[in-house]
């Protein structure tokens, strides 16, 4: 049973970049944490808090991604990407001679900008 992040209750899922967001990333489990029903309340009103599980995110991307550069069959395993989320990925990320920077890859799954 997953436990809520900040109060060790019941919990489910919140997606730390929402929905309606165009990231492809609103779809990966790396979006995902887990949240009681009030914590989960709280941070959909809670600017404050919503920054903190977006700063996790993206030290979870941080961690994952941590060379310069990554080419296309790289980035599609890593964050396991089907072909269509590699399509739309590949899409809305400038490629580069050496492949796609890092710090644009996660500036992209972070709804582009970074926190
Ligand atoms: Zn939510
Ligand atoms: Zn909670």
């Amino acid at each position: 049973m997953p436990t809520c992040m900040e109060c060790k209750s019941k919990a489910g899922k919140h997606h730390i970049i929402f929905k309606g967001n165009k990231s492809i990333i609103v779809y990966l489990p790396i979006n995902e944490v887990d949240l009681c029903k009030q914590c989960h309340i709280k941070i959909h009103s809670d600017k404050d808090m919503d920054y903190k599980y977006k700063a996790i995110l993206q030290a979870r991307l941080q961690k994952l991604l941590p060379c310069e550069y990554y080419c296309l069959n790289s980035v599609k395993s890593i964050l396991k990407l089907n072909n269509l989320q590699t399509k739309v990925f590949s899409k809305n990320v400038h490629p580069y001679k050496n492949g796609y920077k890092s710090c644009e890859i996660i500036k992209y799954l972070m709804g582009g900008k970074l926190y």
